[in-house]
């Protein structure tokens, strides 16, 4: 076994993989940018390197940083996370070029199926049925349609270099094909440098099956069952789960023969996944579910899989980067019980899921029986602009579908975060929903209700009036008595917006100064009235700010113009994600910040509104 590991990754997966390792008794090393200085990962490694300045691109993709913090540090290997050079097969030969362990397939395994269409085209060979469509080289926008009209409507075209949801476009109409292929052509030269792309059938009520396999030098390959993650917003997971619901023994064992043949076609060594799409409008049969890419890495969803086998990944991984054979055989590993995973982020669905950075000067996550969470930041660290906002992935294990659900739900309802926004109670609800709840689920269903899902939760009458009351003093309350008033009630401000709140309560002998009430997830901070507050703390000031840096690609908007509350103000290109900043209430353009193809740092101004001065009389 390897005796130390240097991660080349931060946040969770670094933290999950130090977990592992120092279990095994492996000397651990994190490397980190100039932003994580303060990381937990950076905390919990035995040593931990400097790599360079905050944007990705200078420090954690900088394969010869990385392998020199390797040497300095006299690392015997390096575990890549997920993200980052994970599936860069350079990198991975450059580290075995310097004589250091690789955790992770061959490079050859990873360029086979680096690029979805010439994976999709091996897969084809190997017998592993793939999705209908075209994959040739011919890249000519008049090729690419009349292909599309032959594969039929709805299509979906991907950058065959694509990952994390980004660089796909789906068409249901042919008039529609040419502007959505210029837009995907354009995201995917700039988030991978590569604008090819593939046309797909769009498969109707789609649902997202995957495998996990793992392979060894000894020529073993096994998979670990199959895990569903159907639940996806703009194609990308939500919240995961395994096994899949409604998949019976047959197709479940066809399923996973397929993506056993898919990992030997590429001598695969490690953990992997195999993406299946399903057909998901009637029952899961194996002569409807496609091969779609292999992932040759870990996959962040990866803990459901470890809490229905008992199996750990990472120590898998080690092992077989160590050389040792797999410690279980097929017929050895089986399923027990449920699991499920919600992705919380650092982000305000109210607002387009924009990213939401800052301090997270609250930070608790609700437990369960069978639970667990796999973050990487604690109380007072920040989240950082710069990278992916994700707080923790809450994980719930039960006997049972409902079991892990209702666990699930549960931790998230306990967990509270302030002031940073998360994701929760939009997680909660989408857990709650009808179909989700009855295992129905395609990738649609959040396409259709997450509306509703998105509505920024409130806290209950009840936790307002408890708070209110350590906040109004006693003698306060009396004189409402005094003078009889027909409703007590006063006002206050939450996250400073102001608010009107019953009191029920006696008052406080010792009034605080602000108080967090907790509930569905969230936090908010309620403190005294202070009539100069309101818009405060929040940004409702109607100044909108770059909440990460990016690049503005649209302003929709002139100064002067009168905006009404959602609309859409410009369009700013950050973390290889378009986003789409809205007008946060009625008003004017007072002021643009910046143009369209502008860069802009973080917190730049953008646009500012102005109240209506017509309304505000
Ligand atoms: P997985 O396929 O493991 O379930 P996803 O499909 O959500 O993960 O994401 C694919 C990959 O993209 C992951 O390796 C993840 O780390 C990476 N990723 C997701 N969002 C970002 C981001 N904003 N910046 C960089 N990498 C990202
Ligand atoms: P990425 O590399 O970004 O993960 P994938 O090819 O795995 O790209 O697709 C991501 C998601 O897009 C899938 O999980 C699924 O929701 C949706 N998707 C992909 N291909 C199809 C298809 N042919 N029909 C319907 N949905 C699809
Ligand atoms: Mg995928």
């Amino acid at each position: 076994m390897i005796a130390s590991l240097l991660i080349a990754n931060r946040g969770e997966i670094a933290c999950r993989v130090i977990r592992t390792a120092r279990r095994l008794g492996i000397r651990t090393i994190a490397v980190y940018s100039d932003a994580d200085a303060e990381a937990l990962h950076v905390r919990e490694a035995d040593e931990a390197v400097p790599i360079g300045p905050a944007p990705a691109r200078e420090s954690y993709l900088v394969a010869e940083k990385i392998i020199a913090a390797a040497r300095q540090t006299g690392a015997e290997a390096i575990h890549p996370g997920y993200g980052f050079l994970s599936e860069n097969a350079a990198f991975a030969q450059a580290v075995m070029d310097a004589g250091i362990v690789w955790v992770g397939p061959d490079p050859s395994s990873i360029t086979a199926m680096g690029l979805k269409d010439a994976a999709k085209t091996l897969m084809a060979e190997a017998g592993v049925p793939v999705t209908p469509g075209y994959m040739g080289e011919d890249q000519s926008p008049g090729l690419l349609a009349d292909e599309a009209g032959k594969i039929g409507y709805p299509v979906l075209i991907k950058a065959v270099a694509g990952g994390g949801g980004k660089g796909m476009r789906l068409v249901e109409r042919e008039e529609d094909f040419a502007d959505a292929l210029a837009s995907c052509q354009r995201e995917a030269a700039s988030a991978f440098g590569n604008d090819h792309v593939l046309i797909e059938k769009y498969i109707a009520s789609p649902r997202h099956i995957e495998v996990q396999v793992f392979g060894d030098r000894h020529g073993h390959v096994v998979h670990l069952f199959e895990r569903d993650c159907s639940l996806q917003r703009r194609h990308q997971k939500v919240i995961e789960e395994a096994p899949a619901p409604g998949m019976d023994a047959a197709t479940r064992e066809a399923l996973c023969a397929a993506a056993v043949r898919a990992a030997k076609a590429v001598d695969y060594v490690g953990a992997g996944t195999i993406e299946f799409i399903a057909d998901g409008s009637g029952k899961l049969s194996a002569d409807k579910i496609w091969f779609m890419e292999m992932n040759t890495r870990l996959q962040v969803e990866h803990p459901v899989t470890e809490e229905i086998t008992g199996v750990d990944l990472v120590e898998w991984q080690l092992r077989v980067a160590s050389g040792e054979p797999l410690p279980l055989s097929q017929e050895d590993l089986t399923i027990d019980g449920w699991a499920m995973e919600a992705r919380l982020y650092a982000e305000d669905p109210a607002r387009g899921f924009l990213p939401s950075v800052g301090r997270l000067e609250l930070l608790q996550f609700g437990d369960a029986e069978g639970g667990r969470i796999d973050t990487g930041v604690y109380e007072g660290a920040d989240v950082s602009p710069h990278y992916d906002p994700m707080i923790a992935k809450v994980i719930a294990w039960g006997e049972d579908r409902d079991e892990a659900r209702e666990r699930l739900e549960e931790m998230l309802q306990d967990s509270a975060v302030w002031p940073v926004k998360t994701n929760a109670s939009f997680l909660v609800k989408a857990l709650q929903h009808p179909d989700f709840a009855a295992g129905t689920v395609d990738t649609g269903l959040i396409g259709r209700d997450g509306a509703d899902m998105a509505e920024p939760p409130v806290p209950s009458d009840e936790v307002l009036q408890a708070a209110a009351d350590a906040l109004v003093p006693l003698a306060a309350i009396a004189g409402f008595r005094l003078n009889a008033a027909p409703r007590r009630a006063a006002w206050f401000l939450l996250d400073g917006a102001r608010v009107e709140i019953e009191l029920t309560g006696q008052g406080s002998a010792e009034p605080a100064l602000g108080v967090l009430v907790a509930e569905q997830g969230q936090a908010w901070l309620l403190s005294p009235w202070r009539h100069d507050a309101v818009h405060g703390a929040t940004g409702g000031s109607g100044a909108i700010m770059a909440p990460m840096p990016g690049k503005v690609i649209a302003v929709e908007v002139e100064k002067g113009d009168r905006v009404v509350r959602g609309q859409k103000l410009l369009t700013l290109e950050a973390m290889k994600m378009e986003h789409t900043l809205t007008a946060p209430f009625d008003g004017v353009v007072a002021e643009l910040g910046a143009g369209a193809g502008q860069q802009v740092q973080v917190d730049a101004l953008l646009v500012k509104i102005a109240e209506d001065a017509e309304q505000d009389v």
